[in-house]
Formats: C-alpha cells, structure tokens, sequence
C-alpha cells in the first residue's frame, strides 16, 4: 500500500478534532479535543480544526463561532484550520469519481421509498438489512438510460469479501467480517457527501496520522478503513476513547453536566482546573498523580495511559479541584478571575474595582480557602460589598439568644471606637479584654459579632474581616444588630 498521499513525513503527527456544529461544543468532544492537543504538543505535531458542516439543517454559524470560544477558552490552540468541510464538496466529489472509475463505487438508483419497503421487509423476516446490490446488477446500458432520464443517483462503495482489522491504539486489535459491512452511500442523490467518505477524504488531504475521537465510532472505522483501501491507501493509527459516563452509569447528558463547556466558565471554573479534570477522565499519567498542569500533561501524555474502561463524570470532584487550583492561584490572577462574577451581581462595578484593587486583593486572599468555584466568592463574600441585614436564622437563635448580648455589643462598640488602629490584632485583644472583664469566654461574643457583622456564622477568621470591613462599616452593622436584638427581646 502506498502512503497518504502528499503525507512528506509519517513521523509527523497531524491530528484533528471534527466537531459538527449542530451544538454547543460540550463535555465530551471537549474531552477529545484536548486528548487530540496534548497527544499534538507532546509530539511538537499539528492540531487542526475541522468543522464537519456537510448537514445545513444541523449547523450554524452561531454554534461554529461557540465552539470556536470554548476552544479558546480551553486554551486549545490550533495550527491549522478552521477548515470547513462543506467548502470541500467538489474535493469530495472528485474523490468520488476515482473510485467508481476503478469500480470501487458503484450508482445506486433506489429511490428512499424503495429502499424502505426492502427494509420493512427484511424487518418482518426478522432479517438484517443490507443493500441488496440491485443496482451494481445493472448493465451499463440501463444505467444509461438511467442517467439520460436524469433519475437521481447515490455512489455507493462497493464492500469486498474478507475481513477489516486494526489494531487500535487503546482497544487493540479490533476485527469485523465484511459481509455484516453494507455497501454504503458516500455520496448521497443531491452530491452532497456522507460523513464516512468526507471524513476520509479530509483526512487524507490534511494528512492526518492519528485519529483520536470517541468509541462510538468504532463501527464507522470499519466503513471508512474500507475506504481506504479503496483508494489504496494506508490508513492512519486510530485511538477509540472511551465514552463519558455519569454516576448512574448512563451515557453523559444534559442532566449530567453534558452542557456547553462555556457554562463551566460561567459557573466559575477555571480554565486550568476544567482542562485538568477532564483530562483525566480516561487517562492518567503513570504514577496516577491527580493535579496537573497543563505543561505536565503535555509532558505526561500518552495513548497507552489511556484507560479503555468508561471513566465517570463526577461534579464533586469537578469542583474538589477547581477549589484546588484556587487555593494555589496566584491573588493577583484570582483577582482578575473573580472582578466579572462581583460585577455580574451587581456587588462592584468596573470602576470600583480599579479603585478598590488593594481591598478586592485582600478579600479573594481571605476567601480563597473557602471556595469551590469562583461563583462562591459573590455568595460568601456577598457581605462584604452588599449587606442587606438579614441574618442566618439558625444562628440567630444560637448566638442573638440573649438580652446580655445588646450590653456585650455595645460595650465591644465602645471599645472599638477607642481604638488607635482598627487592625485585627487590636481588635482581638480588645474583645479578650472585654471577655475576661466579663468573666465570659471569648468563643460566645466572637459568634455574635460575627452574625452581626456578617450575617452568617461561619467563614474567614473574624478580625480579618472586621478589619477588612473598616471600623466605620463594622460599627454600623454592630448597631442594627443591637436594635435587632433589642426587637427580639422586648
Ligand atoms: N463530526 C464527527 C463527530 O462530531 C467527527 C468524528 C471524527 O472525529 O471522525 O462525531
């Protein structure tokens, strides 16, 4: 067999990823597409984009451009493309035409109806359906006559005896006899290619050396090794991955989080955790470590390690991580990531948080061992830009259960106006101070001016905050808890 064609260099690794713009480019081929860049980085190779668009009713420029961004936010940068493989229709056709001249291919006349009622009835007869070849019986004179009449036509392949094998770089060897192989169409009535053929053909132009894509297209690499061979051509290595699943074990859906990567973004993720996370599902570097950057996966990476068992989606370990790489992110980067999810709850704007740079820096650092997702610093920090008085009720009949605690506050009140210095350090001692004149454990009034200041009864250590807060803000709360309080015990 001869080499691709046009291929300089088989050592070279060329691969793809071939998203069909028919939805949001979502967990799944996300996944393939970073097996496709890391596999290409490791080998100094070539990533390609090529948008599989051949369908007009199932794609669109909208979904072409989402992917294009949830790429980039992956930070999956191509070398080449994006090719459009509905640009290719005439490459594809003359493809065509290489093999109905060598006989490979064969013009199905059957109309859908036709084919249809032989369907029904192979059904029937409990029988499996495959093209009966009527038409590759036809003499050359009804086929003629067929074509003057302008009677529309499919090229189907024409599937020799023998088997179709390889050895797949995940799955291994892999065989199926050809007799349960139809004679497909690779080019249908109205000219327009079928995937298997265009995919080929693309392949081949764009001499791809490895195809990295999901196990459910097994079954297609049987059809398109087949054409190949048509052509006489050297097909590339092939690496099936394994499906997605979801914790109940059933494909990965909407309902599991198979939604638009862009959706992880805006759920607060980060682009490094994400690509981390899934990465890993379904490969792991040798000594199994689990946080990784993504220049150790590109060091790291290999087909052998990948997994060909169904790894699982699990959400919790999605966020496990990305809280992760938040506690070792940088706060200045932090910083940056957080400012959009404050400014889409309407907690700062733009400009405030120019203004307010040291102070945001300040809050992510006392935030950071808390949160999950970047998401989580708008809801537990939410107090610090928008307080809105509304205290957690558990804690409000734990740590407001006294009238004691309206002379606590007031005193602590008092005591923090004499302060020289509103820093922590201060604001501790005079709360032991306070405590021991009182005889009272600090623990207790440290949990109420807690709910008073912040509304809730867990988070970053206390004096960080009040002094974050600033003591103008910090006595203001301290105040309406008191009148709070006072309402509660009147
Ligand atoms: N357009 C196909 C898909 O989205 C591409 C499969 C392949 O990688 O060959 O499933």
């Amino acid at each position: 067999m001869k080499n691709q064609r046009g291929c300089p260099d088989m050592n070279e690794v060329r691969v793809r990823i071939a998203p069909s713009p028919s939805g949001f480019l979502h967990v799944g081929i996300a996944r393939t597409a970073i097996y496709n860049w890391l596999f290409a980085r490791h080998h100094k190779g070539v990533f390609i984009l090529r948008i599989e668009d051949t369908d007009p009713s199932r794609s669109s420029p909208e979904m072409v451009e989402a992917i294009i961004e949830s790429l980039k936010w992956l930070g999956l940068d191509r070398d080449e493309g994006p090719y459009y493989q509905s640009q290719r229709k005439e490459l594809h056709q003359k493809y065509a035409q290489k093999l109905l001249e060598t006989k490979k291919a064969y013009f199905c006349f059957c109309t859908p109806q036709e084919l249809e009622e032989k369907r029904k009835k192979a059904k029937a007869s409990k029988a499996d359906w495959k093209y009966d070849r009527t038409c590759l019986k036809l003499s050359d004179a009804e086929k003629e006559k067929k074509i003057r009449k302008g009677e529309p036509r499919a090229i189907r392949l024409l599937v020799p005896s023998g088997k179709t094998e390889f050895d797949d770089l995940v799955y291994k060897h892999l065989e199926k006899e050809n007799e349960d192989i139809d004679d497909l169409i690779i080019v249908r009535s109205d000219g327009r290619p079928t995937y298997n053929f265009a995919c080929v053909v693309d392949d081949v132009e764009m001499r791809i050396s490895h195809i990295i894509r999901g196990n459910d297209h097994i079954s297609n690499t049987f059809k398109q090794i087949l054409i190949y061979k048509a052509f006489e051509l050297t097909p590339p290595k092939f690496a099936h991955i394994p499906l997605i699943l979801g914790k109940d074990k059933a494909k990965v859906s909407k309902r599991h989080g198979a939604i638009s990567v862009m959706e992880y973004k805006e759920q607060g993720f980060l682009r490094e955790a994400f690509l981390n996370f899934l990465a890993l599902l379904g490969w792991s570097p040798k000594d199994n470590r689990e946080i990784l950057s993504t220049e150790k996966m590109i060091e790291l990476f290999s087909l052998e390690g990948v997994n060909p068992a169904n790894p699982i989606f699990d959400p919790e370990k999605l966020e496990w991580m990305n809280g992760e790489y938040i506690r070792a992110s940088d706060n200045e980067k932090l910083c940056d990531l957080v400012i959009p999810f404050l400014i889409k709850e309407n907690l700062i704007t733009d400009k405030t948080a120019k203004q307010k740079r040291e102070r945001l820096l300040k809050f992510v650092s006392l935030f950071k061992e808390r949160c999950k997702t970047l998401k989580d610093f708008a809801e537990k920090g939410k107090y610090f830009f928008a307080f809105d008085y509304r205290y957690e009720p558990k804690a409000v009949s734990e740590h407001f259960n006294s009238a004691e605690d309206v002379q606590r506050l007031n005193t602590f009140v008092q005591r923090l106006d004499q302060l020289e210095r509103f820093e922590k350090e201060k604001i501790e001692q005079a709360l032991r101070n306070l405590t021991d004149e009182m005889k009272i454990k600090p623990a207790p009034l440290i949990h109420t001016v807690r709910l008073a200041a912040t509304g809730t009864s867990s988070g970053p250590p206390l004096f960080d905050i009040l002094e974050l807060l600033g003591r103008e803000e910090v006595v203001k709360r301290i105040k309406k808890a008191v009148e709070f309080i006072k309402t509660k015990f009147n």
